[in-house]
Protein backbone atom coordinates (compact mmCIF):
# COMPACT_ATOMS: atom_id res chain seq x y z
CA UNK A 1 0.00 0.00 0.00
CA UNK A 2 1.04 4.16 -1.02
CA UNK A 3 2.18 5.53 2.17
CA UNK A 4 -0.43 8.02 2.81
CA UNK A 5 0.86 11.72 3.90
CA UNK A 6 -0.83 12.30 7.03
CA UNK A 7 -3.68 14.98 7.65
CA UNK A 8 -4.65 17.33 10.28
CA UNK A 9 -7.92 18.42 10.82
CA UNK A 10 -7.88 22.30 10.96
CA UNK A 11 -11.36 23.99 11.12
CA UNK A 12 -11.05 26.91 9.50
CA UNK A 13 -7.37 28.91 8.58
CA UNK A 14 -5.86 32.13 10.56
CA UNK A 15 -7.28 35.19 9.40
CA UNK A 16 -3.56 36.31 8.55
CA UNK A 17 -0.83 35.44 6.19
CA UNK A 18 1.58 36.62 9.29
CA UNK A 19 2.54 38.78 11.80
CA UNK A 20 5.57 41.15 11.45
CA UNK A 21 7.42 42.66 14.40
CA UNK A 22 7.51 46.42 14.77
CA UNK A 23 9.60 48.90 16.49
CA UNK A 24 12.57 47.00 15.37
CA UNK A 25 15.44 48.14 13.22
CA UNK A 26 14.39 47.52 9.41
CA UNK A 27 16.24 44.68 8.54
CA UNK A 28 17.49 44.39 4.83
CA UNK A 29 16.30 40.86 4.38
CA UNK A 30 14.14 40.24 7.18
CA UNK A 31 14.25 36.32 8.02
CA UNK A 32 10.99 34.08 8.25
CA UNK A 33 9.67 31.66 10.62
CA UNK A 34 7.10 29.55 9.05
CA UNK A 35 3.85 28.44 11.41
CA UNK A 36 2.03 25.60 9.48
CA UNK A 37 -1.84 25.92 9.81
CA UNK A 38 -1.81 22.74 11.99
CA UNK A 39 1.12 24.75 14.34
CA UNK A 40 -1.76 27.36 14.98
CA UNK A 41 -4.86 25.07 15.42
CA UNK A 42 -2.68 22.89 17.52
CA UNK A 43 -1.93 26.41 19.62
CA UNK A 44 -5.69 27.42 19.08
CA UNK A 45 -6.97 24.95 20.77
CA UNK A 46 -4.14 24.15 23.68
CA UNK A 47 -3.98 27.80 24.48
CA UNK A 48 -6.88 30.13 23.33
CA UNK A 49 -9.66 27.47 23.52
CA UNK A 50 -7.83 25.78 26.51
CA UNK A 51 -7.95 22.19 25.55
CA UNK A 52 -6.24 19.48 26.81
CA UNK A 53 -3.94 17.47 24.58
CA UNK A 54 -6.34 14.49 24.64
CA UNK A 55 -9.36 16.59 23.30
CA UNK A 56 -7.33 18.80 21.04
CA UNK A 57 -5.82 15.62 19.12
CA UNK A 58 -9.17 14.13 18.85
CA UNK A 59 -10.21 17.37 17.26
CA UNK A 60 -7.59 17.18 14.87
CA UNK A 61 -7.46 13.48 14.19
CA UNK A 62 -3.81 12.77 15.21
CA UNK A 63 -2.79 10.91 18.03
CA UNK A 64 -1.18 12.46 21.24
CA UNK A 65 1.98 12.41 21.10
CA UNK A 66 1.65 13.50 17.27
CA UNK A 67 -0.23 16.52 18.56
CA UNK A 68 2.22 17.04 21.67
CA UNK A 69 5.45 17.64 18.66
CA UNK A 70 2.73 19.57 16.50
CA UNK A 71 2.20 22.00 19.42
CA UNK A 72 5.69 21.85 20.59
CA UNK A 73 7.05 22.99 17.12
CA UNK A 74 4.58 25.75 17.10
CA UNK A 75 6.09 26.73 20.50
CA UNK A 76 9.19 27.18 19.56
CA UNK A 77 8.80 28.85 16.61
CA UNK A 78 6.75 31.48 18.25
CA UNK A 79 9.61 32.04 20.75
CA UNK A 80 12.58 31.71 17.99
CA UNK A 81 10.29 34.74 16.15
CA UNK A 82 10.19 36.83 19.11
CA UNK A 83 13.45 36.45 20.43
CA UNK A 84 15.23 36.85 16.99
CA UNK A 85 12.89 39.56 15.66
CA UNK A 86 11.25 37.35 12.85
CA UNK A 87 8.41 38.04 10.89
CA UNK A 88 6.18 34.56 10.81
CA UNK A 89 4.51 33.93 7.68
CA UNK A 90 1.55 31.26 8.05
CA UNK A 91 1.92 27.72 5.57
CA UNK A 92 -0.60 25.20 4.53
CA UNK A 93 2.00 22.29 5.71
CA UNK A 94 -0.12 19.03 6.18
CA UNK A 95 -3.29 20.93 7.07
CA UNK A 96 -6.81 19.36 5.66
CA UNK A 97 -9.81 21.99 5.79
CA UNK A 98 -13.11 21.48 7.18
CA UNK A 99 -14.04 23.34 3.90
CA UNK A 100 -12.49 25.03 0.78
CA UNK A 101 -11.23 28.29 1.97
CA UNK A 102 -10.45 31.55 -0.14
CA UNK A 103 -8.51 34.59 0.56
CA UNK A 104 -9.25 37.81 -1.10
CA UNK A 105 -5.58 39.30 -2.37
CA UNK A 106 -7.71 42.66 -2.15
CA UNK A 107 -9.41 42.94 1.26
CA UNK A 108 -7.78 39.71 2.44
CA UNK A 109 -11.24 38.44 3.72
CA UNK A 110 -11.80 34.61 4.44
CA UNK A 111 -14.71 33.17 2.99
CA UNK A 112 -15.88 29.43 1.49
CA UNK A 113 -17.79 29.86 -1.65
CA UNK A 114 -20.91 27.21 -2.27
CA UNK A 115 -20.64 24.95 -4.90
CA UNK A 116 -23.76 26.09 -6.08
CA UNK A 117 -22.69 29.56 -6.93
CA UNK A 118 -19.68 29.25 -8.87
CA UNK A 119 -18.49 32.74 -8.49
CA UNK A 120 -14.71 34.03 -8.20
CA UNK A 121 -15.11 37.42 -7.21
CA UNK A 122 -14.76 38.35 -3.42
CA UNK A 123 -18.19 38.42 -1.92
CA UNK A 124 -16.84 41.58 0.30
CA UNK A 125 -15.12 43.83 -2.14
CA UNK A 126 -15.47 41.92 -5.70
CA UNK A 127 -12.60 41.91 -6.28
CA UNK A 128 -10.98 38.97 -9.05
CA UNK A 129 -7.94 38.57 -7.35
CA UNK A 130 -8.71 35.49 -4.75
CA UNK A 131 -6.90 32.63 -3.97
CA UNK A 132 -7.50 29.07 -2.56
CA UNK A 133 -5.33 29.17 1.22
CA UNK A 134 -4.04 25.47 -0.26
CA UNK A 135 -2.13 27.54 -3.42
ZN1 LIG B 1 -12.03 41.30 -1.08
Amino acid sequence: MPRQRRLRKVVSPPKFKGYKPYGAREQKSPQEEELLYEEYEALKLADYDLMNHAEAATLMGVSRATFARIYESARRKLARAFVETKEIRMAYGNAEMDQDWYICNNCYARFTIPEQVPNDRCPLCNAENIVSVKS
